[in-house]
């Protein structure tokens, strides 16, 4: 029978909810237990596929092609599970399921509330996940604050759970701050007390608080919280502040919080095996090298708009020793009068990801010019792709008027274009070509070399794609087609074998990297950058 292991938080937003959730999950999967993970997010978009990247960071694809919050990038990167459908919920998703029964006449005549209707639909999803998942132990992450108007409805159906199903299958830890005043050199504990009042206001006893501190708590604090919160001294946790995400697991280990969980389900406590998170771990802290790679994108300012890319680079460095530095590079700086030899003087690779819309795509297609004809390694991704070609036609085959439909509907030769099937789509939620699509590999090319199998699957997220009306041309003027979907006749990957290591894919090979095990697009690229002794230096 799956015990459900709900995570919320309190005081203020930000304080690493998601990572403590994660780490939970690491835990006890090293403690022999089948772990699934699940987020509420309680805002009304029906997933965040329609947000703007600079206010929500990036928007996380699983494999089956559900959009989602980006902690669903860190509890897959932790636990190493592929998640699904099951593991983001959000308000929009639960509203509209009820009023879609409610048009369709399901809830027979009755008055349609919030309790039990919406409450009901929430229960739902979290105990679909145990069903579907089979798993031993399901995580379940709430969005937001305690307190908050908005997640009030996943807050009392929490309540219910936990009435119906007891301390023995349910176990609720709560994440809060431990702020430190300056001036009175004093750890305060009453913004914590407060935060739990309002969880026993709202009927939920929390069972663990994992308290976010800069400094560890003394004895006292811990007796005093656990007296105001009636919570077991043992059972409250600090959260350090880590400079290293990866070691959150470890720390909360060192606690014993795994254990005093699994206590709790009356499960047995297996040993914890944590062997390949140690040698992790330990890498990192020994990384004997550094390089820097320069990441060229319009939504720069925020790097979680980039989380996946950026930790995919990082993962690729574990492997060879390496630190990786990312010099960020807001591409509209690109399309003024600048000099890119200075923006990339001290990296060794560039890469260029995702993005939508016209705004900054000059400044992308100037950087991979620059990659292009100065033969610094190159890796694009999704969008990234797309201006390749688009730079390669342009410039190599003299394609005039050429460009993707998404930025000039009327040009003349639209080497990118509007898939079939979405020139009919109207709502612009949920509608792209998402999750995993089969790409087939060309034998003899940087992408077979890579991933050394002839198919493989990866994450899409896209509307436009390579038109082959195009693809003799640009054969004809050096480009390889190497990554091939099949069934639908789709360009996948592209690269320029003539250079030391140009190559750009459709989807989205970051989604599927992990911190032990580097996704074969990134370590490649990665591999080669730190060879590029030379740099991002011109060829003379
Ligand atoms: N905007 C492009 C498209 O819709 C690329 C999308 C992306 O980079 N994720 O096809």
């Amino acid at each position: 029978m799956t015990k459900y292991v709900f995570v919320t938080g309190g005081v203020v937003s930000g304080l690493g909810k998601g990572i403590t959730a994660s780490s939970l999950a690491l835990l006890l999967k090293a403690r022999g237990y089948k772990v699934f993970m699940q987020k509420f997010d309680p805002y009304f978009n029906v997933d965040p596929g329609t947000m703007n990247p600079i206010q929500h960071g990036e928007v996380f694809v699983t494999y089956d092609g559900c959009e989602t919050d980006l902690d669903l990038g860190h509890y897959e990167r932790f636990i190493d599970e592929e998640l699904n459908y099951t593991s983001n919920i959000t308000s929009g998703k639960i509203y509209s399921s009820v009023i879609e029964k409610e048009r369709h006449g399901d809830y027979l005549g009755a008055t349609v509330q919030l309790v039990p209707h919406i409450t009901n639909e929430i229960k739902n999803k979290v105990y679909e996940a145990g069903i579907t998942s089979k798993a031993d132990i399901v995580i379940t992450e709430i969005g937001g604050t305690v307190g908050d108007i908005e997640s009030q409805a996943f807050i009392e159906t929490l309540r219910q759970i936990q009435y119906e199903k007891g301390q023995h299958e349910t176990a609720f830890v709560h994440t809060t701050l431990i702020p430190y005043i300056i001036g009175s050199n004093e750890l305060k504990t009453k913004p914590t007390q407060n935060s739990v009042k309002d969880l026993q206001n709202m009927g939920i006893r929390p069972n663990f608080l994992v308290c976010r501190t800069p400094f560890s708590t003394s004895d006292a604090i811990k007796e005093k919280l656990s007296l105001f919160c009636s919570i077991p001294k043992e059972n409250i946790i600090d959260a350090v502040d880590a400079k290293n995400i990866y070691d959150i697991p470890i720390n909360m280990h060192k606690q014993g919080i795994d254990e005093l969980i699994l206590k709790q389900f009356g499960l047995p406590v297996n040993k914890a095996n944590l062997k390949d998170w140690e040698n992790l771990l330990d890498k990192m802290d020994n990384l004997k090298d550094e390089i820097e790679i320069s990441l060229v994108g319009k939504y720069v300012e925020l790097h979680d708009a980039y989380l996946s890319v950026a930790e995919a680079l990082r993962h690729a460095g574990y492997k060879y020793n390496t630190k990786i530095n990312i010099n960020w590079v807001n591409s509209e700086d690109l399309e003024k009068d600048v000099n890119l030899k200075e923006i990339f003087k001290n990296s060794r690779g560039i890469i260029v990801p995702g993005g939508f819309g016209s705004r900054g795509i000059n400044g992308m297609i100037k950087a991979i010019n620059y990659a292009r004809t100065n033969d610094i390694p190159f890796l694009g991704i999704c969008l990234g792709m797309q201006l390749s070609v688009i730079e390669f036609a342009r410039n190599v085959c003299n394609l005039e008027d050429c460009n993707s439909t998404e930025f000039d509907s009327l040009c003349k030769n639209p080497i990118i274009d509007l898939m079939s099937d979405q020139k009919t789509v109207i709502n612009m939620g949920g509608t792209l070509r998402l999750g995993n699509y089969d790409c087939t590999l060309l034998k003899n090319t940087l992408a077979y070399n890579d991933y050394k199998q002839e198919l493989i699957k990866e994450r899409h997220r896209h509307r436009y794609e390579f038109n082959n009306k195009y693809m003799d041309l640009l054969k004809e003027y050096g480009m390889v087609f190497s990554g091939i979907n099949e069934s639908s006749n789709l360009v996948e990957i592209i690269e320029i074998p003539k250079l030391k290591h140009f190559i750009a894919c459709q989807f989205h090979p970051e989604f599927k990297s992990r911190p032990t095990r580097p996704h074969p697009l990134f370590d490649s690229f990665i591999k080669t950058s730190i060879k590029n002794k030379r740099g991002c230096n011109e060829i003379k």
